[in-house]
């Protein structure tokens, strides 16, 4: 017999809202580890202590851009709008089931309060949790980049590339827009920030901003997060990024692995000069000219450069990044390789060497030696880091920037990375509780020891 279910009814709830929500509900788990009892010290000098109209209750106002990020509701408009009838939001963020919830725009006011540095500090805090959790220990870390989409149309940029030919470059009324001056560079009016950027040679430039992101080999913690504009180079956050995590997790970081992309002699002299062991697979040596420079030998004991021939070449003036190292006219005199080595018109060779070359020398030799844990270790980090971009970006709203400017960005990716702390510290804690439910002679869950394998078992 076909069920029909009656006539519309009116039914007075008095239970709690958490009643109402599975115990499994990604809030549910996340609040268990949540703790914000901090957040109104923190911010209480940017609230007037003495007069006005009080404000939204911060942690309630922090709770609901949580709930967004971890549901994947990004824009303040959706995500208060599935608030006033999702259960779960209502519960998290502590609003009652007819309780009047804020106006979207108070979210935006809240950000531009706050400002960046107070949601790092939210971002922090979730690392230090996991530190004291031991779901991250901070010795080894993975670091790569990527590549965030701007909130620019497409159109904003054309019209900017057209001004700025014609007021830069002052052609040809035929030939502004043909693109053929070589000396124009996109913009985003709409979004100055952002800088046009792209992941592949065959991909177009796209308007950008780059995440760095540094990701802990125990469960995959993010430990660090710093946005920049897109056009920026990589291996010039690496340090500062290790800097960083060391800051906050009080570890020195022992090993760092990152893919080709920081494969430079300058990051290589950086990490031995910290005493972090590269776990960077070198790239190929470009080959520019007939004779390359892979076929000159540095001699470091003596300071000297050997070209194929044999011959010395000796160091010379220096220049920004490392020094001249010249051949005698004499020794080029009679080489056979003259006519493909030396350029038209030079009687000898010069050829520039960076400071951190020898570094680079070293990072290609262990390359053909790496140990077993090391290959392990660059396996992991595909999983790892590029895996915590695709979550970021699959399930937590970054795959494009929500709102415009750099510290905006910022603030996203602060708030996506503490939502994926806590994912990793719900996820310990729910491990906790199955040893606990199964250790005998109810031993305190604090007691136990978390062992990362099981961590990650658990988390798959
Ligand atoms: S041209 Fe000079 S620098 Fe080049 S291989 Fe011959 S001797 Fe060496």
């Amino acid at each position: 017999m076909l069920g029909q279910r009656g006539p519309e009814q009116y039914e007075f709830f008095a239970g709690s809202l958490r009643d109402l929500v599975p115990d499994d509900h990604v809030l549910v788990r996340v609040a268990r580890v949540l703790d914000l009892s901090w957040l109104r010290a923190e911010v209480a000098d940017l609230y007037c202590a003495e007069n006005g109209r009080p404000g939204i209750d911060p942690e309630a106002a922090l709770r609901l851009m949580l709930a967004g990020f971890l549901l994947g509701i990004v824009h303040d408009r959706r995500l208060m709008r599935e608030a006033a009838v999702n259960i779960a939001i209502r519960w998290f963020s502590g609003y009652g089931l007819t309780e009047r919830l804020p106006d979207h725009s108070s979210l935006t006011r809240i950000r531009q309060r706050w400002g960046e540095a107070r949601f790092r500090r939210v971002f922090e805090r979730t690392v230090q949790a996991c530190v004291a959790a031991k779901v991250a220990k901070g010795e080894v870390v993975h670091v790569d980049a990527s590549l965030i989409r701007a909130d620019v149309s497409w159109e904003a940029l054309a019209k900017c590339w057209v001004e700025k030919v014609g007021d830069e470059n002052p052609v040809h009324e035929a030939e502004r827009d043909s693109r053929k001056t070589g000396k124009y560079k996109k913009i985003c009016t709409t979004d100055p920030d952002a800088t046009m950027a792209t992941s592949g040679r065959r991909q177009r430039l796209e308007p950008s901003y780059k995440q760095h992101t540094a990701v802990d080999d125990e469960a995959g913690v993010v430990v660090d997060v710093h946005v920049t504009t897109g056009e920026d180079n990589e291996g010039a956050e690496l340090t500062p990024a290790l800097e960083r995590v060391e800051a906050l997790t009080g570890v020195k970081v022992a090993t760092a692995t990152a893919d080709s992309g920081y494969a430079y002699a300058k990051v290589y002299g950086e990490l031995e000069r910290r005493g972090t062991a590269a776990v960077i697979p070198p790239k190929a040596e470009p080959i520019r000219s007939p004779v390359p420079m892979r076929r000159f030998r540095y001699d470091a004991r003596h300071d000297v450069l050997k070209c194929p021939y044999g011959k010395v070449l000796k160091a010379g003036r220096a220049v920004k990044h490392g020094r001249f190292f010249t051949s005698r006219a004499r020794d080029c005199k009679g080489c056979d390789l003259r006519g493909l080595c030396l350029s038209a018109g030079r009687v000898n060779k010069a050829v520039v060497v960076g400071h951190d070359y020898p570094a680079l020398l070293r990072a290609r030799r262990r390359r053909e030696k790496w140990s077993e844990r090391d290959q392990e270790l660059y396996c992991r980090h595909r999983w790892k880091v590029e895996g915590v971009h695709g979550e970021a970006k699959s399930w937590h709203g970054l795959a494009r920037a929500v709102r415009r400017g750099l510290w905006n960005m910022r603030v996203q990716a602060y708030l996506a990375a503490a939502a994926i702390n806590l994912k990793r510290l719900a996820a310990a804690l729910l491990l906790l509780r199955s040893l606990f439910v199964r250790m005998p002679g109810n031993r305190a869950p604090f007691m136990i020891f978390v062992d990362a394998s099981r961590l990650r078992a658990a988390e798959t």
